[in-house]
C-alpha cells in the first residue's frame, strides 16, 4: 500500500444501469495502472452478465480480470499488502460488511472506487450503496438515456414479458422474460397493489436482479 501521500479515499460512481458506471470505473482503473499503481478489482459473485463472473465488463465491450467475492469482509483476506488501488464493480449485490471494508481499506492509504445502482426497481435504496455514498469523499451519480421520452434516465425498469413488474412480482418468471430498462422518474412505473414485501421478496428481487444479464 501506498507510503507516500495519502491517496486513502473511497469514490463511489453510482446511478441507473447503462449510465456508464462500470465504464468509468474501468476508465479509473486503467489510468491508475499508467499511473504505475497497483491495481485489484473485485466485484459481486453474482452479476453474471456476459459471461462468468471474471472479468469486470461494460455494455460498451470494455473488460478486465476481477476478482468474485461473496461477502465484502472477503476483500480484507483478499486484498495485497502492496496494492494502491482497489476497485469494486455491482457492489449494490454485496452485503453491509463492504462498507466496513471500504473504510478499512481507505484507512491503509488505498484508493477505493466502488460502481453500483443506487436503486432497485422500485426506486428504494439498493444494499450498502447508500451508506457507501455517505462515507465517500467523492460520489458521482451518472444518468442513461430514458428509453421512452429520452430525457435524462435515473431509474432501472424492470419488465416482465414486456409489462412493468409490481414489486411483489414472483422472482423467477418461468416462461416469460425479464428485462430491465433505464427510464427518468416520470416514466418509471411500479404498480402498486399493495405495499407489503417481505424479506423473502427483497432477497429474491436481489437475484433475480442479478441475473437480467441473461435477457439483455
Ligand atoms: P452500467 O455499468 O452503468 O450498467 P455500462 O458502463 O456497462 O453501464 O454501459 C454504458 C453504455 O451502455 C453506454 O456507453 C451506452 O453505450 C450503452 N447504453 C445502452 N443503453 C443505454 C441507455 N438507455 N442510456 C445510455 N447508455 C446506454
Ligand atoms: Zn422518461
Amino acid at each position: 500500500m501506498s507510503h507516500g501521500a495519502h491517496d486513502g479515499r473511497v469514490e463511489v460512481i453510482s446511478g441507473v444501469m447503462f449510465s456508464g458506471k462500470s465504464e468509468e470505473l474501468l476508465r479509473r482503473v486503467r489510468r491508475a495502472t499508467i499511473a504505475r499503481k497497483r491495481v485489484q478489482v473485485f466485484k459481486s459473485h453474482l452479476d453474471r452478465r456476459f459471461g462468468p463472473p471474471t472479468r469486470l465488463v461494460s455494455h460498451d465491450g470494455g473488460e478486465i480480470d476481477a476478482v468474485p467475492i461473496r461477502a465484502g469482509r472477503e476483500i480484507r483476506h483478499l486484498v495485497n499488502p502492496e496494492t494502491d488501488v482497489v476497485g469494486i464493480d455491482e457492489v449494490q449485490f454485496l452485503d453491509d460488511g463492504v462498507v466496513d471494508a471500504c473504510q478499512w481499506l481507505a484507512n491503509r492509504r488505498v484508493r477505493v472506487i466502488v460502481a453500483g445502482t443506487d436503486m432497485d426497481f422500485r426506486g428504494d435504496p439498493f444494499g450498502p450503496v447508500g451508506e457507501l455514498m455517505a462515507i465517500a469523499e467523492v460520489v458521482d451519480k451518472l444518468q442513461a438515456i430514458c428509453v421512452q421520452c429520452g430525457g435524462p434516465a435515473t431509474r432501472n425498469q424492470r419488465l416482465i414479458d414486456g409489462e412493468p413488474a409490481p414489486p411483489e412480482a414472483p422472482l423467477i418468471h418461468v416462461g416469460g422474460a425479464e428485462t430491465y430498462e433505464a427510464r427518468c422518474r416520470r416514466c418509471h412505473e411500479v404498480p402498486r397493489p399493495g405495499r407489503h414485501q417481505t424479506e423473502l421478496d427483497i432477497a429474491g428481487a436481489v437475484e433475480a436482479w442479478a441475473t437480467r444479464s441473461r435477457f439483455w
